[in-house]
């Protein structure tokens, strides 16, 4: 079994799928290569169940960490029951801990209907990854399985996550150039995300 808890330049970070809808162009996903630490990150299609992740968690000793981030290799919704039920044990153990999940932001493509609401309520901050400011060129980055419909409805997803999240973000890599991070940045800002532009070493 992979490691569904794994920690990473001082964070700790929980892997529950490795299913994404999307093949990014940067994603160690499509490249097929993934070796030492990532290597242990693929379940090889034995995902886990609740009860093995609660026993995960359980093992792991929440209840002296500050943070989490949920965060794999595939996109945490696309097990929303499984993830949802993980926040809110982890909240059982641990109160005071702060959830993130980091996220494509096509949960309600994924899940065939509006999830804002769930997520924005069980996690304290919910971060999605942008990639580009227009349709045609997040379809030809991210290579999804919905094209043209996915940059609508992952607008859609953050501005509804801004209405029940206390921190909404929005990311973007620097590699986009000067002038999409202005236009990122003011996408972003009029859906009430907070705008974040990482640096290519720190990854999307
Ligand atoms: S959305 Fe995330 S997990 Fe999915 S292919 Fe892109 S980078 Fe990889």
């Amino acid at each position: 079994m992979a490691d569904i808890i794994y920690t990473l330049c001082g964070g700790t970070y929980i892997n529950i799928t490795n299913k994404c809808p999307c093949r990014c162009t940067f994603c160690i996903r499509s490249q097929g290569n993934a070796v030492g630490d990532a290597e242990n990150l693929w379940f090889y299609g034995n995902e886990p169940s609740l009860d093995e992740i609660k026993k995960a968690v359980d093992a792991y000793g929440f209840e002296k960490i500050d943070s989490v981030c949920f965060c794999g290799y595939g996109e945490p919704t696309e097990r929303l029951d499984v993830l949802i039920a993980t926040a809110n044990y982890l909240r059982t153990i641990n109160p005071s801990i702060k959830i993130r999940i980091n996220t494509n932001g096509l949960s309600d493509l994924i899940n065939g209907r509006s999830t804002a609401k769930e997520i924005g309520e069980a996690f304290d901050i919910v971060s999605v990854s942008l990639n580009d400011p227009d349709s045609d060129s997040y379809d030809a980055v991210t290579r999804n399985i919905y094209p043209t419909k996915a940059f609508p409805a992952l607008l859609e997803f953050t501005k509804e996550c801004a209405k029940y999240c206390p921190e909404v973000h929005m990311s973007v890599v620097d590699v986009i150039g000067e002038e999409n991070i202005e236009k990122s940045r003011k996408l972003a800002e009029s859906l009430g995300a907070k705008f974040i532009c990482r640096s290519f070493d720190e990854g999307r």
